[in-house]
C-alpha cells in the first residue's frame, strides 16, 4: 500500500472546511497540515474540488449469495466506490438468509474476496433464530435486522411476542423496517377490487400508506422501550413518523434509545415521480407526497433523523419494466448516486453540505459505533471521497455499474462529479474510474 498526499485540498474536517494537505499512510490518514514534505508514490492535485469523508451507507442489498443474477458484493461495492461510498452494511435478505453465524461468516470471506469498500454485515431476526442472535458476537454485527411486515419471507417478524423476544435477546442495535402487514393486505385486497390487473403505479403510496408505517414504528418504539434496547428505525418516510420521533431526539447519537434514517429516494423523490418513473420507482416503504418529502429534510435539519442511508436494492431490469403493478418487484439502485444526491439538496438550499454529509459518515459511525471512521482526522482510517463541483454530471446508461444497469437517476443531471474515492487507504477510483483490482478492503468492527 502506497502512500498519498492529498494536495491544494479543500477538506470537510470536524470543525469545518479547510485549504490543506493530507498525508495517507496505510489505511490510515496520517498528517493534516498545509506544509507536508513527503515523497509519497502517489499525489492527487485536488484543486477545486472538495474532499469529504466517504459515505457509509448503512442499508444496502447487495444479493449476494443466491442472486447472483441481480447483484454481487463484486459490482455493487464498484457502484458504491464510484459514488464515493467507502463503506457498506448489507441487509440479510440474501438466500440463504443471513440469519445464522455461518451464514454471516460465509458473506465476510465472500466481501474479503470480493468488495471494493469497506464491509459490514446485519443478523437477520427469524422466528427460529433466537439463540444464534444471542450467540452472535456484537463487534462483528452491525445489528440484527427486524422486518415487521415486509414481503421477505421467512424473515419477517409478524408476531408481538416473538418480536419482543428477539429485541430482549439483541446484544447490539435493533435495526427495524416498519410496515404493517394487515394494512398493506387490507389495501391490496381494495385496489385489486378497484383496478383488477392495472393498478395503477401512484397507487403504491395509498396502499403502503403512512398508517402502516405510524402503527408499525410505535410498536417497534414499544418494543425497545419495554427491552431497553437501541432501535434505529431505517428509511422513514412520512411526515407523521418525524413527528412521532421528534420527542426522542436528545442525547449523544450513540447512546439514544430511539434514532431514525432516511434513504436517498424518500429524500429525492416524490409521488409525482410515479407517472414517469411507474416500476423504477417501486420500493418499500413507499415513496409518498412532497410534504413528507420536506418533512424528512427538516427532520434530518433538527437531528430527528440522525442518518442517510440508500436502500440500495437491485432488481432485473425485465422485473421492474412490467406493467402489472402487482409483479414488479420493491427495490431500486441508488448506492453510486447518494452523495450527488446529498450534494443537489445542498445547490438547492435544503440542507447544508455539513448537515448532509455528517448524517451519511460521522453520524453513522457514532450511532453504529464504527471506529475510527466517518472523520477526516488524523489517526482515523482514510475513507476519503474527492469530488468536482465545478463539473455539471449527467448519468449515462454506460456509467451505471451496478449489475442491474438500470437506475432511476439514468439522464439526472447533478452538479458535481465523484473524481477520486479513497476506501482504508486504498485508491480505488481515480478520475471517475475504477483504478484497482477488488478485495483490499476492510471489515467494519463495531462497539455496540
Ligand atoms: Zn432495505
Amino acid at each position: 500500500m502506497s502512500k498519498i498526499v492529498l494536495k491544494n485540498a479543500t477538506v470537510m474536517t470536524d470543525s469545518g472546511f479547510k485549504q490543506t494537505q493530507v498525508l495517507i499512510d496505510g489505511p490510515y490518514i496520517a498528517k493534516i497540515d498545509p506544509n507536508i514534505n513527503d515523497s509519497a508514490q502517489v499525489e492527487i492535485d485536488c484543486s477545486g474540488k472538495l474532499v469529504l469523508p466517504g459515505l457509509i451507507d448503512a442499508h444496502v442489498h447487495f444479493r449476494q449469495p443466491g442472486m447472483e443474477h441481480k447483484a454481487t458484493i463484486k459490482t455493487e461495492s464498484a457502484a458504491a466506490a464510484l459514488g464515493g461510498v467507502t463503506s457498506f452494511m448489507d441487509m440479510p435478505n440474501t438466500s440463504p438468509a443471513t440469519t445464522t453465524i455461518e451464514a454471516l461468516h460465509n458473506k465476510q470471506a465472500l466481501a474479503s474476496n470480493d468488495s471494493y469498500v469497506n464491509y459490514g454485515f446485519y443478523l437477520g431476526a427469524s422466528e427460529h433464530n433466537l439463540e444464534e442472535v444471542k450467540r452472535v458476537d456484537p463487534h462483528e454485527i452491525a445489528g440484527i435486522k427486524i422486518y415487521m411486515g415486509s414481503t421477505t419471507g421467512n424473515l419477517l417478524l409478524d408476531d408481538d411476542n416473538a418480536l419482543f423476544k428477539m429485541f430482549e435477546a439483541a446484544p447490539t442495535l435493533v435495526a427495524t423496517h416498519c410496515e404493517d402487514n394487515g394494512i398493506i393486505n387490507a389495501n391490496t385486497a381494495l385496489a385489486k377490487e378497484m383496478y383488477g390487473d392495472k393498478i395503477p403505479f401512484e397507487m403504491h403510496h395509498i396502499i403502503r400508506n403512512r398508517d402502516c408505517c405510524v402503527k408499525s414504528s410505535l410498536l417497534a418504539i414499544e418494543a425497545a422501550k419495554a427491552t431497553n434496547k437501541r432501535l434505529h428505525i431505517m428509511h422513514l418516510s412520512s411526515q407523521e413518523e418525524v413527528e412521532l420521533l421528534s420527542q426522542y431526539a436528545q442525547g449523544d447519537i450513540h447512546n439514544r434509545q430511539i434514532s431514525a434514517e432516511v434513504c436517498i429516494p424518500h429524500l429525492f423523490f416524490n409521488d409525482t415521480d410515479y407517472p414517469r418513473l411507474k416500476g423504477f420507482l417501486k420500493c418499500n416503504p413507499a415513496v409518498k407526497f412532497e410534504r413528507d418529502r420536506r418533512a424528512l429534510i427538516q427532520g434530518l435539519r433538527k437531528g430527528i433523523i440522525t442518518t442517510i442511508g440508500t436502500d440500495h436494492a437491485p432488481h432485473e431490469l425485465a422485473v421492474k419494466q412490467s406493467e402489472n403493478y402487482l409483479n414488479v418487484a420493491s427495490g431500486l439502485p441508488s448506492v453510486q448516486f447518494s452523495l450527488n444526491v446529498i450534494f443537489e439538496l445542498f445547490k438547492r438550499k435544503e440542507l447544508s453540505l455539513e448537515e448532509g454529509i455528517k448524517a451519511a459518515t460521522i453520524n453513522v459511525a457514532e450511532r453504529f459505533g464504527i471506529e475510527k471512521r466517518g472523520l477526516i482526522k488524523e489517526g482515523y482510517f482514510a475513507d476519503i471521497a474527492i469530488i468536482d463541483p465545478r463539473e455539471r454530471y449527467t448519468v449515462h446508461q454506460d456509467d451505471i455499474a451496478s449489475l442491474c444497469k438500470w437506475s432511476p437517476m439514468l439522464n439526472q443531471s447533478f452538479s458535481c462529479k465523484v473524481t477520486h474515492t479513497i476506501a482504508s487507504g486504498n485508491l480505488v477510483v481515480a478520475d471517475s474510474k475504477l483504478c484497482s483490482d477488488s478485495g483490499n478492503a476492510m471489515a467494519l468492527r463495531f462497539n455496540p
